[in-house]
């Protein structure tokens, strides 16, 4: 997930690349990332690199209904900007300025041997998206509230207080409710 951006960095405004991220994996804060896949788009501008991504990546969590371990799906759309340091290559927009004040954040800076490193943006933008609750499956039973077996896996045959049955019979109900006359 780092980039070569000599060329770019050298080149006229406007100019682009394309890249693709193809199933890497990552490790962050020691959660593992894997199946990292999605397009790379590169632009300069006078004096910064924008990168617009749409990465899906797979990761592992507890499931929030059922506690089992899930594999959970990410997505994320970055659109960022990236500073070089190598202010050489850029010469003819930057002038005599400094821009100190842009490199506050490591993970955007390209580096004076102009690589444009994804990696810690990257891992950073799809821990931040896996999702607060996540599931197994959209249609995760969850436990059983009473006897607390995974109700994926067993039949427990407590009663549920919003079974199927439940709103079958509360369907029932208000079927002949509308049948009778008022
Ligand atoms: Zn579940
Ligand atoms: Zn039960």
């Amino acid at each position: 997930m780092i980039f070569n951006v000599a060329g770019l960095l050298s080149g006229t405004l406007g100019d682009s690349r394309q890249h693709k991220i193809e199933n890497e994996q990552l490790m962050v804060e020691d959660r593992l990332l894997t199946h990292i896949n999605g397009p790379i788009h590169l632009i300069r501008t006078d004096r910064t690199v924008i990168l617009d991504a749409d990465i899906t990546a797979v990761t592992q969590a507890i499931c929030s209904r059922c506690l089992e371990v899930a594999t959970v799906n990410i997505n994320v759309q970055m659109n960022e900007e990236f500073y070089p340091l190598n202010i050489d290559l850029m010469d003819q927009f930057y002038g005599i300025e400094t821009h100190d004040n842009f490199y506050d954040d490591p993970a955007l800076i390209i580096d004076k041997q102009n690589f444009l490193d994804l990696t810690k943006g990257l891992g950073q933008a799809l821990i931040a998206a896996i999702p607060i609750a996540p599931l197994c499956k959209d249609e995760c039973l969850g436990l059983c509230a009473i006897c607390a077996v995974n109700r994926n896996l067993i039949d427990c045959s407590c009663p549920q207080i919003r079974s199927d049955l439940h709103w079958k019979s509360l369907d029932k109900l208000l079927d002949k409710g509308a049948e009778s006359p008022s």
